[in-house]
């Protein structure tokens, strides 16, 4: 097989599958001493990284190959958690020479980029940087092993778990476009009256009141959670609520800056100010709290805070009014002596994580169904990545072949602006174009 190009990874439409959506390209076009491969998956009940690894290793490994001669790296390595080890055993057993497994610990997050670098590297990458500041790269299982396939197949499918209250926890392949809904369904079905889906992860992602939201290429997860539970009713609060709460209740113990994971990093983040600063007209300055550095993980609001306070929304709140006024703090201070005094020792176990948020009564199961979800209707999304939304590359009426382009990013000055393609994930026929979304059903025979 020929060597796969940045050309092809652009054309396959390969962006971060772990819920960034950066173009893989973009990404790989970088210099880099080390690619890591992501396989920390450190958001509960969360199983499709393992169960992808675990399938499809030689592939994975192959895109991690190819990564490494692209950005000219002299080492790959494998993050993935310790207690995995049938997983770790069997990918062991086909790395060698420049690459080779990183096992890590079970606690949150240990799939943050930041810490995923500090773990296996010992780097610490600057506040407000990217991993290729430290001469490394870092990608998701599934991006790998999409790197690997886009010589020869396109970007039209997603794998994903289905969680929480459901008959059966599975990891799915499905077409991207294909609905929430119908995954939930593929897993048996909700076992409660009233479900809620949360996508991405119960720390991380968010609460979709529309069940017929569509898959695309970074959704890596639905946990299906009844109404009252912690989970939900915490993401239902209004900010109004938040902040006079965190106003009149906010003890300034500082755990929430004690075991955050960027302050334990070294970075000038510290969210109990953020809290402080609920009393005065304005919420903070950047350059006193520092949280543009937040990387919303919520350990602070779910985990850290014994009042159940909710600094993560209290500096994503500051840190989005910063970005509005274009504030920067140019050239942040930071500790690199901090994450080797305290960050191994301040770790959140996953076990009591799980405890705190109420998931230890699911089962914490997702074995790989690996047959695609049938679905007789697809909705595509034109932007599925960081960058602008692609512009279509067929008409309503066209017949489409499963893997055909329907869109690619807008040239400007001639040359593709950032973004990726995005291809027909069933054979059909268009039969609308509309808010951004190609609609493709199945052709009637
Ligand atoms: S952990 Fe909670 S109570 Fe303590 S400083 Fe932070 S927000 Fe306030
Ligand atoms: S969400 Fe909280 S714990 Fe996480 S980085 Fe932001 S301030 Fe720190």
């Amino acid at each position: 097989m020929p060597d796969v190009r940045l050309e092809d990874i652009a054309e396959a439409g390969v962006v971060g599958a772990g819920g960034a959506g950066v173009p893989t390209h973009v990404k790989l076009a970088g210099k880099a001493d080390t690619v890591l491969i992501n396989a920390a998956e450190c958001e509960p009940l969360l199983h499709k990284d393992k169960e992808v690894l675990r399938d499809y290793a030689d592939g994975v490994i192959e895109g991690l190959r190819t990564a490494m001669r692209l950005v000219g790296a002299e080492q790959g390595r494998i993050g993935i958690k310790e207690k995995y080890q049938d997983v770790i055993d069997l990918v062991q057993g086909k790395c060698g020479g420049r690459i080779a497994v990183a096992p890590l610990r079970d606690a949150y997050p240990a799939g943050d980029e930041f810490i995923l670098v500090y773990d296996v590297l010992r780097r610490v990458i600057p506040p407000g940087g990217i991993p290729l500041a430290v001469g490394a790269v870092v990608m998701n299982v599934e991006t790998a092993l999409n790197v690997a396939l886009a010589a020869t197949r396109p970007v039209t499918e997603k794998y994903l778990s289905v969680a929480g209250a459901v008959k059966e926890p599975v990891t799915l392949r499905v077409p991207i476009g294909i609905t929430l809904r119908e995954c939930v369904a593929a897993a048996g079905g909700p076992l409660v009256a009233d479900p809620h889906y949360v996508v991405g992860g119960v720390m991380m992602g968010r609460l979709e009141e529309n069940h017929d939201a569509l898959v695309d290429k970074t959704t890596g997860g639905v946990i299906v959670l009844p109404g009252d539970h912690v989970v939900v009713r915490r993401r239902k609060q209004e900010w109004v609520t938040i902040a006079r709460i965190g106003r009149s209740a906010c003890d300034q113990c500082s755990f929430c800056t004690e075991l955050c994971p960027r302050w334990l990093l070294g970075h000038p983040i510290e969210p109990h100010k953020a809290m402080r600063s609920l009393g005065f007209n304005l919420v903070g300055e950047s350059n006193v709290i520092g949280t543009s550095f937040c990387c919303e993980c919520n350990l602070c609001s779910l985990y850290s805070c014994p009042e159940d306070l909710d600094p993560k929304n209290v500096c994503t709140q500051n840190k989005r009014r910063l970005a509005g006024e274009k504030k920067r703090w140019e050239n942040p201070p930071f500790n690199p002596r901090r994450p080797e005094q305290h960050l191994e020792n301040r770790k959140a176990p996953m076990r009591r994580l799980m405890q705190k948020l109420g998931l230890v009564q699911f089962r914490n199961v997702g074995p790989l169904e690996d047959r695609v979800l049938e679905s007789g209707k697809v909705g595509v999304a034109l932007k599925q990545h960081i960058g602008a939304a692609c512009v279509p590359a067929v008409g309503v009426g066209e017949r489409v072949r499963k893997g055909q382009a329907l869109g690619r990013p807008p040239l400007t000055n001639g040359k593709p602006a950032l973004g990726a393609a995005v291809h027909a994930s069933i054979d059909g026929t268009v039969t609308a174009i509309a808010q951004g979304v190609v609609w493709i059903e199945k052709s009637r025979e």
